[in-house]
């Protein structure tokens, strides 16, 4: 048999001697062929995050303009409120990939303090490019549906609060409602129960006493480079080099 073999394979002159061996012909010497098709299991996730954000608010700013932003979600809040402040200039790459590993951990060190619930509206939201930590101070609670046993929402739950941030061109305090949900799955109601929470937290920021009244949002421009400015009044080195104004405390940036 194996003479048999080699002898069919050296009477054919294109195929050099130690090249691979063909398949030998179907049925023939018990070798193993090739299927027609090639019959394949499947693997597959579909993950669906989606997310709303309202109009702005114009706020009259102060000195206790960020604290003003819990009370917004007073009624509506199904967990505790946590506030997430713009990050620094050390966290200019966090992204919540954990492909990128460099990324993935900036991202872990700015956040693992925060609760699972603020956690994962983060993922959602800077994902979905709904909100930008370069310039947005987040005030995030649990406003729909369900925790699993270790605390995260459930892929039907909504999360989300108001984000936060200071007009480039007069310094006011724009306020926004923002409200995300996702994960591996979709049902069909959560878009119009978003929707209601989203009309709800805005509500409550047009009933602030500081309130202005509703604006266009004009989001900062994101940094290019690794610019920045260090506020001379708190300290914060802002990633955002052409921010006017500290992302943080709101004062006027000074430029070198
Ligand atoms: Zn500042």
């Amino acid at each position: 048999m194996p003479l048999d073999f080699l002898k069919r394979r050296n009477a054919d002159p294109s195929v050099p001697d130690g090249a691979p061996a063909q398949a030998a012909p179907a049925g023939r010497h018990g070798t193993i062929t090739l299927p027609e098709e090639v019959v394949a299991q499947e693997f597959q996730l579909k993950l669906y995050y989606a997310g709303k954000s309202s109009e702005g608010v114009r706020m009259q700013a102060g000195p206790n303009a960020f604290s003003e932003l819990p009370s917004m979600l007073h009624g509506l809040a199904r967990t505790e409120i946590e506030v997430v402040e713009p990050l620094p200039i050390e966290f200019s790459q966090a992204t919540p990939i954990i492909a990128r590993p460099s990324e993935a951990m900036q991202w872990l060190n700015a956040h693992h303090v925060h609760s699972p619930v603020t956690r994962h509206a983060l993922v959602v939201l800077e994902t979905i490019d709904a909100i930008d930590l370069a310039f947005d101070t987040f005030v995030c609670t649990l406003l729909d549906g369900e925790v699993d046993t270790s605390g995260y929402p459930e892929y039907s739950a909504i999360v989300g609060g108001v984000a936060a941030h200071w007009d480039e061109a007069t310094g006011d305090m724009i306020v926004r409602s923002v409200v995300g949900w996702g994960g591996k799955g979709v049902r069909g109601d959560t878009d119009r129960i978003a929707a209601k929470l989203l009309a709800g937290i805005l509500t409550n920021v047009l009933a602030n006493q500081y309130a202005l009244g509703l604006t266009a949002v004009d989001r900062p421009v994101p940094a290019a480079g690794r610019g920045g400015l260090v506020c001379a009044h708190c300290g914060f080195a802002s990633a955002h080099e052409r921010a006017f104004y500290c992302p943080k405390c709101g004062m006027r940036l000074l430029r070198g």
